[in-house]
């Protein structure tokens, strides 16, 4: 794909800050080409660029790829797909808004430069573990290095080695030059550049030395005229640094004003997964899950195929609105808004998860023949009727609910039991008149006889009253199809809160697999789309591995709230 640079190295600025000055609001989205996104990210895109939208102003997509090490094409292809996928354009108004911060390493390398000539950094050739040792800590003021009043001459041809490639990786560090007591830790110095000999997916290996996140970030949103930098809560002890180094870079007329702002947010949090890149990734590693994809990951590749739909998270991310603590928000939130969107949409029909054999032993003696079948039909929405009409035929054989019958009725239970009569949804009322067992005694068949001229829609279809109706597929007609039934990954609300390893936690019951009858309607559906099968649930035809010919759902969440067993 067609990548477009804010600017040519070395001119980044000039460049940044012109075609860009029109929108008066000014966000990003700025992940790290290092892994898939999950529901957190969603949150912080939702934010950026629903307030970008909110306000009249534009969002950028930015690559905040300084570190070579862990980024790769495939998660920068990965990003972009996701963020188009959940509803947002970042070519919003005609003109491209995706950057990638390797393009300013030029820029960032010539304001390191300059704080060096100014006396405000300094090349720091202490080894890591001395640096770590004279840092301090909370209470502790840290000590200054004995590199640190050298010379801004001598540390800029210290520096230019560092770039040259003279130093092995990690012989030493560019650091700020602040104050080694500053009650913000943050402030003591902080590394600013590093040698590291490694090939980046954008610039090869072009550097081998690299801006550090702290360093890369605030010159990034400042070259693209960001005006208000939005990240987590645990950035709010960087704020400081953000704004002495663009104020500096700003004085030294490499930078200008109006300068960006950071604000801080909650970071969002899902009960029963876990969002941590690390974590992730050693679920997939390990193969506890089938993939980043799984429909049990938060990632976003994960609940999209699990059939959460864009506009259900961006609803959920909505409902938690914009805090200054960390949210725990409820799976449950987020099945509610899916529900909210497939309600009204969603084309109804009908499946049976667990299969029973139902045999109506009056069938041909009433029609003529057990080959005979009686057409019915059903809207596909109750309330929705642009989406059309079900067509579908009863015969002599249906599948029914291994649960919709009980040979010793519990008390309340108003379904299939010997003597009681039920309605086949959409069809005839019912009566049970017993059951067929296997040589274990177990229950292979029902046995019913239908009861004449109560079928639905028909003229005093409802003399005979009965108090429940059962979903039903017939035999003859049944499409087979594998459903994966999907619950929670882990049997605790934080499963890495706590000391314990979180793998401990993971629910063995978190993906089950049923073969299962649908209705003919469901034979030809594509993949992606959404239904609710009556009485049980949202499901969706699965994105990669259902086929016309070998249909495969995946259940999203049920109908109501709770755990769904
Ligand atoms: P992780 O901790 O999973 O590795 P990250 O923050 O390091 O995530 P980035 O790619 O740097 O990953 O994130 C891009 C943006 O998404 C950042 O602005 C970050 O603050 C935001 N973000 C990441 N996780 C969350 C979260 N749980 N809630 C809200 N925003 C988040
Ligand atoms: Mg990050
Ligand atoms: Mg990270």
């Amino acid at each position: 794909p067609e990548r477009h640079f804010a600017g040519t190295p070395g001119d980044a600025a000039h460049h940044a800050a012109g075609p860009l000055d029109a929108a008066k609001i000014r966000t990003r989205f700025p992940p790290e080409p290092n892994g898939y996104l999950h529901i957190g990210h969603a949150k912080s895109i939702c934010l950026n660029f629903g307030m970008a939208r909110d306000y009249g102003g534009i969002c950028h997509l930015r690559f905040d790829d300084t570190n070579p090490e862990k980024e790769e094409q495939e998660y920068v292809d990965a990003i972009q797909e996701m963020v188009s996928w959940l509803g947002w354009d970042w070519n919003a108004g005609g003109s491209s808004h995706l950057f990638f911060a390797s393009n300013y390493f030029d820029f960032m390398y010539r304001a390191a430069e300059y704080l060096v000539s100014a006396g405000l950094a300094y090349v720091d050739e202490q080894t890591p573990e001395e640096m770590r040792a004279n840092r301090g800590d909370f209470g502790r003021p840290g000590v200054n290095s004995p590199f640190r009043d050298r010379s801004p001459a001598e540390n800029l041809a210290r520096f230019q080695e560092m770039r040259g490639g003279k130093h092995a990786d990690g012989a030493m560090v560019l650091r700020a030059k602040i104050d080694m007591a500053a009650p913000n830790i943050n402030l003591r110095d902080p590394a600013l550049y590093r040698i590291r000999r490694a090939t980046h997916h954008n610039t090869g290996d072009t550097w081998c030395i690299y801006p550090m996140y702290t360093f890369a970030h605030p010159i990034e949103d400042a070259l693209e005229r960001i005006t208000h930098s939005l990240c987590t809560l645990e950035f709010e002890d960087q704020r400081p640094f953000y704004d002495w180094l663009l104020g500096h870079l700003a004085d030294g007329g490499l930078l200008a004003h109006p300068l960006p702002h950071q604000y801080e947010f909650g970071r969002l949090n899902l009960t029963y997964v876990v969002t941590s890149k690390r974590k992730l990734r050693q679920l997939v590693d390990e193969g506890h899950v089938d993939g980043w994809d799984d429909p049990r990951l938060p990632t976003l590749v994960g609940m999209r195929r699990r059939g959460y739909t864009p506009s259900s998270i961006r609803a959920m991310v909505e409902a938690t609105g914009v805090t200054k603590s960390n949210a725990w928000l409820d799976y449950s939130v987020l099945d509610g808004c899916l529900r909210t969107d497939l309600e009204g949409k969603a084309a109804r029909a009908c499946a049976v998860l667990d299969p029973l054999k139902l045999k109506l032993t009056n069938w041909a003696e009433l029609f003529g023949s057990s080959a005979h079948v009686e057409h019915s039909s059903a809207p596909a929405h109750p309330n929705v009727p642009e989406l059309g009409q079900r067509e579908f035929s009863l015969g002599h054989e249906v599948w029914i609910e291994r649960d919709d019958f009980m040979e010793v009725p519990v008390k309340g239970y108003h379904r299939l039991y010997p003597g009681n009569k039920t309605r086949l949804k959409y069809g005839y009322v019912i009566e049970c008149t017993g059951c067929e067992k296997d040589a274990e005694g177990k229950i292979t068949a029902v046995l019913a006889t239908v009861v004449p001229d109560t079928k639905s829609g028909t003229p005093g279809a409802d003399a005979v009253k009965v108090k429940s109706a059962i979903t039903w597929v017939s035999v003859h007609e049944a499409v087979e199809a594998e459903v994966r039934l999907y619950d929670r990954l882990f049997t605790v609300e934080q499963p890495d809160s706590g000391d314990a390893d979180f793998l401990t936690f993971i629910n063995p019951q978190s993906r089950r697999v049923v073969s299962a009858y649908l209705e003919p309607s469901l034979a030809q559906v594509a993949a992606g789309a959404h239904f609710q099968f009556e009485r049980h649930g949202y499901f969706v035809a699965d994105r990669i591995d259902h086929q016309a010919a070998k249909p495969v759902f995946n259940k999203i969440t049920g109908l109501k709230d709770g755990w769904s067993k």
